[in-house]
Parts: C-alpha cells; structure tokens; sequence
C-alpha cells in the first residue's frame, strides 16, 4: 500500500493538524520529525531550543504511537532523509504545513519542492496560521486573517495506519552535539502544557493582561506565555482565537473584554509580523529600508555589545532583563523592546548581532515576529514610529519598587530603592556593579542626529513609501496605508 510521509515542522501536535487528517484518510501514516544540522548548527539555534522541541516530540510520539504510528525520529538534512525513505518505502504522498522559518529552512524548503517533483512525489504543504503565501497585496490580508481563524478546528483521527519501521532514538543534546541548555527556569514543550496555559490564562490569569503586560514583576503570569508554543505549533493560532473569542462572548465584565481583546490584537499581530518575514525573507540579513545600509554597520562596538549580552550596562532593567533571559528564556514584549532599542540607540549597534543573541536567549524564537521586531525597535523598518526607552525611565515606571532588578542583579540588593533607576549616584553600595557604559542623554542625542543625517535622504524617503505598500498595516485605511504612514520625520 502506498506510504502518506506526514512531515512534522513547526507543528508539533496532533489537534488542528490537516495533514495529519488528510494523510490518515489516506493509507498507512509515516509520521516522520527531520532534526537538521544545518539548523541546529546555524548561529540562531541554542540547545533551549531542543529542549523544548525534544519535550514536545515525546509527547507527539506518545499521541501518534496511542493511535498506531509512532512518530520517527531521523537525524539528517531533508532531503537526504527523504531521499532514503523514498529508497525503503513506496510514498506517495508528503503532507506538511508551510513554514515561515529562517534563510536556510526557506532554502530547504525549495530544495524538497524540488527533488519531490523530479521524483513524482506530491508535496502537499497547508497553511500554518494566518500567513499567506505568495500574497500579491496586503490589501485584504485581514480578511484571508479572519476566514482561516474561523474555520473548523479538526480532531486528530483516531487511529492510524501504521508503516513497519524503526522509530528511532530520540537524540539527546550531547548525541546532536549541542551544548548544556542554561536556562533551567525555561517552560516546558507539549500540548498538554500549551493547553494548560491557554486554559489558565482564559480562566482569569488574563483578566488584568492589558494593565499588567508591560511590567516584568507582573506579565509572567498576566501574559499568557503561549509564545513557544505557537512558535513551535504545539497549539494553534486558530484553537487560541476561536477558544478567546468564545470566552469574551461569555464574558460581561467590561473590564475583562477589553483584556481579553488586546490579546486578540496581538494574535493578529503574530501573523501579521510573520507575513514580511514570508514576503521578503531578506530581512533577516538586510534592513527593511536597503538606503539605510551602511548606517550602523562600520561602528559595532565589540566591548559594548558584550557588555549588554553579559548584562553589565550599568543599566539596572537592561541588566536585570538579560540576566532573567539566561535562566528563563522568557521576557515581556515591553522588555524586548528595551532591550533591543538600548543595543540600537544607545550602543549603535546594527540588529544582527543582538538580534541573533535574543534568538539564542528566546526559547520562543519566531523568526518572522523576530527579525522584523529587531528593526522595528532600531528604526530601519521605515514605516513604524521610533520609540527610544529610557531604561531608567522603565525602572521607575514599571518596577517602582525594585523586586525585578533586586532579584536578578544580585549587587544591588542593598541599593536603597531611591537609587535603583541610578546607581551611579550612590557609588558606595553598588557592590561592583559597573558605571554605565554610556551616558543616556549623550547617547540619545547623537544617534537622533545620525538617523536624521539618513532619514533626510530621498532614496531613504522613497524607500519608506515602497516599504509602507508592501508591508505596512492596513489598519485604520480603507485599502491603502497612507504615504510613509508612522514615518517619523528627520
Ligand atoms: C526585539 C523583539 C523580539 C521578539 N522576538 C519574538 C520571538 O522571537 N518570538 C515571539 O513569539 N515573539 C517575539 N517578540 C514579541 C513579543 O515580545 C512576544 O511574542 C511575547 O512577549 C511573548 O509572550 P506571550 O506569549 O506571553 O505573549 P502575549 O502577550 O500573551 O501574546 C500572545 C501572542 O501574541 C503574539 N504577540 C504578542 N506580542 C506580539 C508582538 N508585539 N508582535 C508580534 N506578535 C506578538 C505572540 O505570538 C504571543 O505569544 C519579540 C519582541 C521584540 C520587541
């Protein structure tokens, strides 16, 4: 009997899932999962990664193996697995969901579409979430958005015909060769974990998201902390919106409607992120804005992008928020931001670097909301307002009385909470915690000044209106996004 080789990606579940629907309808299921290593050796991959993937692939082959097929497990680049199992087995088909991933799974990607159509193999690849491929305009994406969240959420087939075959190990880190996954404090992979969170998050974790999301003392338990989990498909996006909006229906607070609604806005966010990633996959290497080349690139200081991976900025919150990444892979969008505008403005660092560093920290790492965060927040994507943080600002705001930074910047617990935001002022009780690494003011000022210097530029101006066509929302325009809307002027 002809072999359905249900290729599982960046959906490791088995709820929602087409092509594990379709290829059971079909015949016997060879439920395969490719651990490459061009991928896990390429410089965005960290072992958090595997972790969390590893987790989530023994509770998928628990699933698969309850209803007859375990899942396989291969160590190899795709096409060569697929090549060998083509070899061993008459498949006829290969289900799989589209992957808005990073440069060389794109380039995989092309690469199984082309060796399954030299060998007469079909490739049947459904959509992932809301992100839509091939998309010629961005006009009506919303709709395609709302239509694909509405449809029916499958149930997994009870039984599936199996294929005799060897199921293999699941590798260990030190089997795949990578290294000892630091952040012990990380969240765990699997569906039951991400239903679980989804549950308690609708159940009334979520009641205060909107009041609560941008402080780091309080959004690891009033966000929902699905973004692994949507990041590596062990839930979907569309069992999140539809379980949300039957909650807010439910729902006659007022109060808690309107958080629940703006975490229905980020869901749409997601997607609406990941479709530039999948438009232009370029912007993983090159600014949205290609006339803003070259801005960044010849200052990279190495001592100060080190000292802001190793969390010694003299900067309480930007410290406090690397050193909370290392162990728990996990920071609000608010922090994020921070983060990154602090390497961007600040240091004047180009995106790649820092932005490779937060996707090795990111358990969640989503290379479409990834890459195009890290321009957003260094002001080369063209069409989205600058926001510049003041990390001392974001201390006195958002964690007022110091329990965050207290907890993860050790020298400072002494520190009496007048002085958190600036340590600097008291110099005897900082316990050798460094003097900023740059002044904040100073700083600030000249990176304005250099951004304008570009801004000014016509090739720049024109680009932000080329930019704002093909990737800027349409929220709040009948079709079109106003010219160089959110363009902030030089
Ligand atoms: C520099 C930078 C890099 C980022 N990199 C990633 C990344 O690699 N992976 C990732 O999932 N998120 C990323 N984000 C977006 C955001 O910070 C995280 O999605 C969020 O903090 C995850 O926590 P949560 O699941 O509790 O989110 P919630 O606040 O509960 O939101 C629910 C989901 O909505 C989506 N979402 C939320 N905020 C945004 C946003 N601003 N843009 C797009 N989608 C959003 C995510 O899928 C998230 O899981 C990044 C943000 C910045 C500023």
């Amino acid at each position: 009997m002809k072999v359905q080789l249900l290729w599982f990606k960046r959906d490791l579940r088995i709820r929602d899932h087409r092509p594990l629907v379709e290829a059971a309808k079909r015949g016997c299921v060879l439920p395969l999962y490719v651990v490459e290593p061009s991928v896990i050796q390429a410089p965005d991959y960290d072992p958090c990664h595997w972790t969390f993937i590893r987790r989530s692939l023994e509770e998928l082959r628990e699933e698969l193996a309850r209803r007859g097929a375990p899942l396989v497990v291969r160590v190899g680049e795709a096409v060569e697995v697929l090549e060998g199992l083509l070899r061993q087995y008459p498949v006829e088909s290969i289900w799989a969901h589209e992957e808005t991933g990073n440069a060389i799974t794109y380039a995989r990607d092309r690469a199984v579409r082309r060796w399954a159509r030299e060998r007469g193999v079909v490739l049947d690849e459904s959509p992932s979430n809301g992100v839509v491929r091939r998309l010629r305009s961005r006009d009506g994406w919303s709709r395609i958005w709302e239509q694909r969240m509405a449809a029916p959420v499958l149930a997994p087939p009870d039984v599936l015909r199996p294929v005799a075959i060897d199921p293999g190990p699941l590798p260990t880190h030190a089997e795949l060769g990578l290294g000892v996954d630091r952040r012990q404090g990380a969240q765990p992979g699997g569906e039951r974990a991400a239903h679980a969170l989804l549950e308690s998050f609708l159940a009334g974790r979520g009641y205060r998201y909107h009041r609560e999301m941008s402080s780091p003392v309080t959004a690891f338990e009033a966000c929902s902390r699905l973004s692994a989990h949507l990041a590596y498909g062990t839930i979907s996006t569309k069992q999140v919106v539809q379980a949300l909006r039957k909650q807010i229906a439910q729902t006659t607070d007022a109060e808690v409607r309107r958080a629940l609604r703006a975490f229905d806005a980020r869901l749409h966010w997601r997607c609406h992120f990941m479709q530039k990633l999948e438009d232009e996959p370029g912007i993983e290497h090159h600014n949205f804005v290609r006339a803003l080349d070259g801005m960044r690139e010849g200052d990279f200081r190495r001592d100060w992008f080190d000292a802001w991976r190793e969390g010694r900025t003299g900067y309480p919150m930007v410290d406090a928020c690397m050193r909370c990444l290392e162990e728990t892979g996990w920071l609000n969008f608010r922090m994020r931001a921070m983060l990154m505008s602090f390497a961007a403005y600040h240091l004047w660092l180009h995106w790649r670097e820092p932005g490779l560093h937060l996707a090795r920290l990111f358990v969640d790492y989503e290379p479409g909301i990834h890459w195009s965060q890290c321009q957003m927040q260094s002001g080369t994507t063209g069409i989205n307002t600058l926001r510049i943080y003041n990390p001392s600002k974001q201390l006195t705001d958002h964690d007022p009385q110091g329990v965050f930074v207290r907890r993860w910047v050790a020298e400072l617990r002494d520190l009496p909470v007048e002085f958190l935001a600036e340590p600097w002022r008291m110099p005897s009780r900082r316990n050798g915690y460094p003097d900023p690494v740059v002044d904040h003011e100073t700083a600030i000022r000249r990176a304005r000044a250099r951004l304008s210097e570009f801004r000014r530029r016509a090739e720049v101006r024109r680009e932000c209106q080329e930019v704002a066509v093909k990737h800027g929302s349409r929220k709040g325009s009948s079709r079109r996004p106003a010219r160089g809307r959110g363009m902030i002027p030089p």
